[in-house]
């Protein structure tokens, strides 16, 4: 049987505003009701990141606590990700909202470059985020800007840092990071297979325009997609994308294309090894 493929909305990010395109969602209230809609169109993971009142990105936990809360009411069992990534907030305070217990978690094992700077992830910072997500119960994703990033997860998997399979995420089409290449995707595809057993799930995620282009070769090549306005916020050249759902529904496209069912969250959190969602119990049993 095809694997049903997971879809992940990524819903804000840190950098895209209003001005970029008015359908980002900044404030709590907008990223549920946006997360319900890409919820409804067929995504089971939000990947999740919190703004200040003005705009500017944040890693203030009382705000990430606001926006699972709310998620867990509107979108019960859905996938709730948070991301740890760089430019929200200095060292630790990266790791600040770990322990509300999302089920998972951003992890970037590796520096590199970004358009303007420094993707920081110094050793040591990444053993503490891999240490608190062991702690929690979070599970980590790997960003994997670089081919090093993969073989670091093997590593670190190797050591008991991380728990279970880890997950990697492709990144490409970052200015100053991996272009989009078809021929290191492969490649990338068959390390993971090689490093993790050939079943080990993955997934990939383009910046702007390349969103399709990776939605495509992920689809297509048995992998999990991610799509949602933090990486993108155009559905072509001419045309502002008009929700994060609008993307979803694209990457559902994909799918029905290549005859990959969409993933449900229960899928999901099988594929991935997750936990249920608190209160999933009974719905579990009805299903049996
Ligand atoms: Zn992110």
């Amino acid at each position: 049987m095809t694997t049903p493929c997971i879809i992940c909305v990524a819903i804000t990010g840190s950098l895209p505003t209003k001005a970029n395109n008015p359908a980002v969602p900044i404030t709590v209230a907008e990223q549920i009701e946006s997360t319900h809609e890409a919820f409804e169109a067929g995504a089971s993971i939000v990947h999740a990141h919190v703004r200040n009142d003005d705009g500017t990105p944040s890693s203030d936990p009382a705000r990430f606590a606001a926006l699972k809360e709310g998620i867990e009411r509107h979108c019960p069992g859905m996938i709730i990700q948070f991301s740890t990534g760089g430019r929200s907030g200095a060292g630790r305070t990266r790791g600040g909202m770990l322990p509300l217990r999302p089920d998972m978690a951003s992890l970037s094992v590796g520096s590199n470059n970004f358009p303007t700077r420094v993707y920081e992830n110094p050793p040591d910072l990444v053993d503490w985020l891999a240490a608190e997500m062991l702690a929690h119960d979070v599970k980590p994703e790997i960003e994997a800007f670089d081919l090093s990033h993969i073989l670091k997860a093997k590593d670190m998997a190797d050591k008991g840092q991380l728990a279970g399979t880890p997950y990697i995420q492709f990144v490409m089409g970052v200015k100053n990071a991996m272009p989009v290449d078809r021929d290191v995707f492969d490649y990338y595809v068959r390390t993971v297979g090689r490093l993790f057993g050939p079943g080990a799930p993955w997934c990939a995620a383009g910046i702007g325009a390349h969103q399709l282009t990776l939605n495509e070769w992920a689809i297509g090549a048995g992998g999990h997609a991610r799509t949602g306005l933090e990486d993108n916020v155009r559905l072509d050249r001419d045309r502002l994308a008009p929700s994060n759902g609008a993307l979803v529904r694209r990457a559902v496209d994909i799918c029905d294309r290549h005859a990959r069912p969409v993933a449900t969250w229960q899928e999901a959190r099988r594929i991935l090894g997750l936990r249920l969602p608190e209160g999933a119990r009974e719905a579990r049993a009805v299903r049996a």
